[in-house]
């Protein structure tokens, strides 16, 4: 037995004489003595304590296994999960006006036709559900509540067809939240609605400067009121994008909610993160998103400084694990209003990345997005931190005027920030989803 190549050592400085080994692979941790690290090390462990250590992923009986496996990881996992998940973007219209949206520069109102959605239930997912794959469908925007009838005119025949065949089906929203009201939950829940990702850009006097409405009325007063409305009855992530100037004063959101009666354990998630660039805008950015992470120094401290201040509160914040750019994983779609096909939703401003659509079908993307060759090098394979990374985020190499077969390296984040979140997950362990 060996240590897997997939660890993190870190010095246990309430534990004078200790290690913490952090498994990357597994997201395991543990505190090793000195002694005991020799003794790994010298291959003169005790039988309980290597099979211990190796059910935990810090040894490896075979490091040209581990690198095998590796290489086969993400298809391993797509193929497991059994589900094909589609991405629906069924308007490009939106009853807010965020100066930073990412979409803005190519959202004029465009609406999903019903004949195109009948394509994308024909072509795209019957063929899934005959093929016993179970349908998970991301209802996204615009704003996907301006379009509520068409959203059911999908979610109600997919519905029907996977009963049928005895497969799952499941949607979430990606929403505003500001036309969610309780009766519009509790219509959709029959039709599989399992859960909510809604945005609050911090405390109010940030949020409605950031996501007014057209009229430039604020929606924080809006948004609060529809969530204790309804986060009894769904699945409700909050996510909030911060910029440098405003970062600092996120956790009075946290406050707020807290005084309004919203209950951590009533959340799925909260999550903040940089503001994006815009899809298809070429300027080099100095924001990330979220998908992403940066090396930049305030994004180093806001990231961990709010991470800390959520789970501080109790409010549940997502567990470091195995994250991968969902453009390797060839069960996930995003058909866009026009029944275009991409890859990430980032990518939709620019049609030179679109890989196929509902009429002529999936083009083949293995060279343009660099499926297969981007991180399967020696320099990622080899790399620590390959599990929680594997080549970054492709939209952020464009960005930086690269290409999305470029390399989004974050081992500099890492080197800097993963031992606090590590030990953040081991303060707070009942808040880490
Ligand atoms: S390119 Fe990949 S990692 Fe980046 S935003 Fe898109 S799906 Fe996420
Ligand atoms: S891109 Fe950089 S951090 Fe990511 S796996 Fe490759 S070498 Fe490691």
């Amino acid at each position: 037995m060996q240590l897997s190549r997939y660890l993190r050592v870190y010095s246990c400085k309430e534990n004078p004489g200790n290690s913490l080994i952090y498994s990357t692979r597994r997201g395991s941790l543990a505190r090793i003595s000195d002694p005991l690290l020799e003794a790994i090390h010298s291959g003169d462990l005790d039988t309980v304590t290597t099979e211990k250590l190796a059910r935990i992923g810090i040894l490896v009986p075979d490091p040209d296994a581990e690198l095998e496996e590796a290489r086969g990881l993400l298809s391993d996992v797509a193929a497991r999960k059994g589900l094909f998940n589609i991405t629906a973007v069924l308007n490009l219209d939106c009853n807010l006006a965020c100066p930073y949206c990412f979409e803005g520069d190519f959202r004029r109102k465009q609406k999903m036709t019903d004949r195109t959605a009948g394509l994308l239930i024909e072509r795209q997912i019957l063929p899934q559900v005959e093929r016993g794959r179970s349908i998970h469908i991301d209802f996204y925007g615009g704003e996907p509540l301006l379009t509520l009838q068409l959203l059911k005119g999908i979610a109600a025949p997919v519905a029907d067809a996977c009963r049928e065949r005895g497969v799952g089906f499941t949607f979430d929203l990606f929403t505003n939240c500001t036309l969610l009201t309780r009766k519009v939950v509790e219509d959709l829940l029959p039709l599989g609605l399992r859960g909510v990702r809604m945005t609050l850009d911090g405390p109010r006097e940030i949020h409605d400067r950031q996501r007014p409405f057209t009229s430039g009325r604020g929606s924080f007063g809006t948004i609060v009121a529809n969530l204790k409305e309804i986060y009894d009855l769904v699945a409700v992530q909050i996510t909030g994008n911060f910029g440098q100037d405003n970062w600092r004063e996120f956790p009075r959101l946290l406050d707020h909610l807290l005084a309004d009666g919203i209950r951590p354990e009533m959340l799925d998630l909260v999550q903040f993160s940089p503001i994006m660039p815009k899809s298809g805008d070429d300027a080099v950015p100095h924001h990330m998103g979220h998908c992403a992470t940066g090396s930049e120094p305030w994004l180093l401290e806001a990231g961990p400084f709010l991470r800390e201040e959520t789970l501080r509160r109790g409010f549940p914040a997502r567990k470091i694990s195995m994250s991968a750019c969902v453009v390797d994983f060839d069960n996930d779609l995003i058909v866009n209003w026009d029944g275009s096909f991409y890859k990430c939703p980032m990518f939709m401003g620019y049609p030179e990345l679109s890989v196929g659509t509902l009429e002529d079908g999936m083009a083949d993307y293995g060279v343009t997005h660099a499926i297969g060759s981007r991180w399967q090098t020696d320099e990622c394979l080899e790399c620590p931190y390959l599990p929680i990374c594997f080549g970054g985020c492709r939209f952020l190499a464009l960005q930086r005027g690269g290409s999305i077969r470029d390399l989004d390296c974050r081992r500099d984040y890492f080197d800097t920030l993963l031992e606090s979140f590590v030990l953040q997950e081991q303060r707070y362990k009942s808040a880490i989803r």
